[in-house]
């Protein structure tokens, strides 16, 4: 992707609204760390491109939904490699496109898509297969959920450890949004703090990213707790608290959340840290995925 591999850096600061009497609380920015790429995605693209420049794959396959952070970033990071794909996605053709779908047909160019209907999208990868067949091929799937993004994925915990040492203090607590839960599982096996992580389950339920970590495999002696959003909590679901909690930390903190992912962190975050009356340093990673938002009526 570069010719200089340079570390993916993100800064953290304080997010003093969310102090509670027992914790201060603190924000790391990996939202800043692209402005059309949300955060944890620019993290797996680090070894994901570099993997599919070395392989000359003649197809590259994106498997997800239209309002995909994953299918939006990875797209441009494609078009400026120069690698041929294709999208595979579930989703309405006839739908007005807005928010990360309008933004990946102006990337990717309608011919790109492949839509592929809400009763297919089961057999999504065996069609994918078939309709590619003999092709040097590589589907990448939902969530670029593979091995091949691991290692991106891992810099995040070594840049907390830096975080940790440029403000001189350690994380007690750490909250992660996960989708497929890769992001999160990367952080548990490279996390080399002391602190619990909370993880708050955007998509799967406990089972199925417990599952996800012994697939990924080895070994972490982090704590961690596994929640599931108490407010809008199935997937791409959004109410009227979540667009206020956009609006309140925008106004009081400068900082965009988006609806699917960190706006919901927050939410829990704050709850939790209230609840259970946490102590010490607390950091919420806001992975990014703002841009999201131009498809909501904020
Ligand atoms: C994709 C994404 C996630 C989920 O990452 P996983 O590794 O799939 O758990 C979380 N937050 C944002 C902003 C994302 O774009």
């Amino acid at each position: 992707m570069q010719e200089v591999d340079y570390p993916i850096h993100s800064r953290v600061h304080r997010l003093r609204s969310f102090d509670t009497p027992t914790c201060q609380c603190w924000v790391k920015r990996d939202d800043e760390l692209g402005f059309g790429i949300s955060g944890s995605k620019f993290r797996k693209y680090r070894s994901l491109i570099p993997y599919l420049l070395s392989e000359h794959f003649e197809q590259i396959v994106l498997i997800g939904g239209i309002h995909s952070n994953n299918i939006l970033g990875l797209s441009q990071l494609l078009v400026e490699n120069r690698l041929p794909f294709k999208l595979y996605l579930r989703g309405d053709p006839d739908r007005l496109l807005v928010g990360n779908g309008l933004l990946t047909a102006l990337i990717a160019g309608k011919t790109r898509i492949r839509w592929v209907s809400r009763a297919e999208w089961p057999e999504v990868e065996a069609i994918a297969k078939l309709e590619n067949e003999g092709k040097h091929l590589f589907i990448v799937p939902e969530g670029a959920c593979c091995l091949q993004a691991v290692e991106g994925a891992l810099t995040l915990a070594q840049d907390i450890g830096r975080n940790e040492r440029e403000v001189g203090l350690t994380f007690d607590h750490v909250f992660i949004d996960a989708g497929t839960g890769l992001t999160a599982i990367a952080l548990l096996k490279g996390f080399t703090g002391t602190g619990h992580l909370h993880i708050i389950l955007m998509a799967e339920d406990e089972e199925a990213f417990l599952g996800r970590l012994r697939a990924f495999g080895g070994s972490f002696s982090v704590p961690f707790t596994l929640y599931k959003p108490q407010n809008a909590a199935s997937f791409g679901s959004v109410n009227e608290r979540v667009m206020q909690e956009i609006r309140d930390v925008a106004a009081t903190e400068g900082i965009l959340l988006d609806p699917i992912y960190s706006a919901k962190l927050f939410i829990e975050g704050r709850r939790i840290s209230i609840d259970t009356k946490l102590k010490g340093n607390v950091l919420f990673v806001h992975g990014g995925g703002a841009l999201s938002l131009m498809g909501f009526k904020i």
